[in-house]
């Protein structure tokens, strides 16, 4: 007889469902917006990356369905044969302007972003000084560049400057660092990065997925946050987070631009974006840069809803944006937290090993434009009876 060939599967998919680690996937029943349907009821979302709002915007949905009569849906071609169409174009030229970037080019996803950019920058025999809390995309286009990775201490320029000394002679060297980082809503130290990289002749790159649409004036991202604009080589950023849609972003120097389009292999070897999806980024940018009203609604939520958090005794770490998280300690007590909160009427997620630490669970509260203060203060006062009911709060 046989082996089946796929049975270690089947044994490992019990094993993480006997330690409570498999993945439960929610399917929602509603637009994506400050509640959704799961299960037929209704409940307060703070689980999305939908930071203002725009994922149901009406004029995003317009401008999709506009696009879709003009346009058609799929690119039938990568970017570089024939998925370049002039709403493409459009986009990339708007979101350089919007950011204040030299050129930008766009990518399915965030994830490709990073997976087009390391490996065209860095090769085997390069160096990559990489934050040891940085996204799985950055660690994964480390891996396939085949440069070697040096991980430094999470934020510590300090470190990194060691590890860089450490190094000896570096042909070519990349530093790269994510902008916001998603589990604990801190923000790296882009400025005194910087000044590192500039030091040593490395190039800099950030990847600011959820810094995009949330710090800088208006959005702009974590370069204009820090004032650094033209000191960052690569700024990458995401569509799919607070622009609503889905797609990704580089945004720098035209030299990076223009070699990204030669050898970012997710851009000559993986379809184009759609062009809906590709006119409701222009959307996104353009309510982006008439005001900076979402934004501004943005930040007053996740500090009310900081503020409350710590009011009633929460911890929530080192968060300084919209990621809030609430410090549990414990797996099982954070997915009990979650289980209780979802009774409620809350859809807030817990996180625990191998995302974070061990011991080092969560529940992580991402804060919208989207909330309005009611739907806060009803969020604050379940969050209130689930930390009382399970003695996280006196
Ligand atoms: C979400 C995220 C990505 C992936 O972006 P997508 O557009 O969803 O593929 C990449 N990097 C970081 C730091 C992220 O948080």
């Amino acid at each position: 007889m046989t082996t089946n060939p796929l049975s270690w599967i089947e044994d490992e998919l019990q094993q993480l469902d006997s330690a409570g680690l498999l993945a439960r996937i929610r399917t929602i029943e509603s637009p994506m917006g400050a509640r959704v349907t799961i299960e037929g009821r209704q409940l307060l979302n703070f689980c999305a990356n939908n930071y203002l709002g725009l994922a149901n915007h009406p004029r995003i949905r317009q401008a999709a369905k506009e696009a879709i009569d003009a346009y058609g849906v799929g690119p039938g071609a990568v970017r570089t044969i024939a998925g370049t169409t002039t709403l493409h174009v459009e986009l990339e030229r708007r979101l350089a302007e919007f950011k204040h970037a030299e050129a930008c080019i766009t990518f399915q996803s965030g994830f490709t972003a990073n997976l087009a950019t390391i490996p065209a920058l860095v090769g085997p025999g390069d160096l990559i000084f990489s934050d040891e809390l940085n996204h799985a995309s950055i660690i994964d286009a480390c891996r396939l560049s085949r440069a070697q990775v040096v991980r430094y201490a999470h934020c510590d320029v300090a470190d990194l400057e060691a590890k860089i000394a450490g190094a000896g002679a570096i042909r070519r060297g990349l530093v790269v660092t994510d902008g916001v980082f998603s589990m604990d809503g801190d923000v790296a130290p882009l400025d005194a990065i910087c000044a590192v990289a500039e030091a040593h002749g490395l190039i800099l790159m950030v990847d600011d997925a959820h810094g995009e649409g949330v710090l800088g004036q208006g959005g702009r991202g974590i370069v204009d946050h820090f004032g650094l604009h033209g000191r960052v080589h690569v700024e990458v950023g995401t569509l799919s987070k607070a622009f609503g849609v889905v797609g990704g972003l580089v945004a720098g120097q035209e030299t990076i631009v223009r070699w990204l389009r030669q050898r970012g292999r997710p851009f000559l070897f993986s379809s184009a974006m759609t062009a809906p999806d590709v006119a409701a980024c222009i959307e996104a940018v353009a309510i982006l840069s008439e005001s900076d009203e979402l934004v501004a609604r943005l930040w007053d939520n996740a500090n009310y809803m900081r503020q409350g958090m710590q009011a009633l005794g929460f911890d929530t770490g080192a968060s300084v944006t919209p990621i809030l998280p609430l410090m549990l300690g414990e797996a099982p007590l954070a997915q009990e937290f979650s289980r209780r909160l979802f009774a409620e009427g809350v859809f807030a997620m817990a996180i625990g090993y191998p995302t974070v630490p061990m011991g080092k669970a969560r529940i992580r509260v991402m804060n919208s434009a989207a909330h309005s203060r009611q739907d806060l203060d009803e969020a604050l006062a379940i969050f209130e009876k689930v930390g009382r009911a399970l003695e996280v709060l006196d």
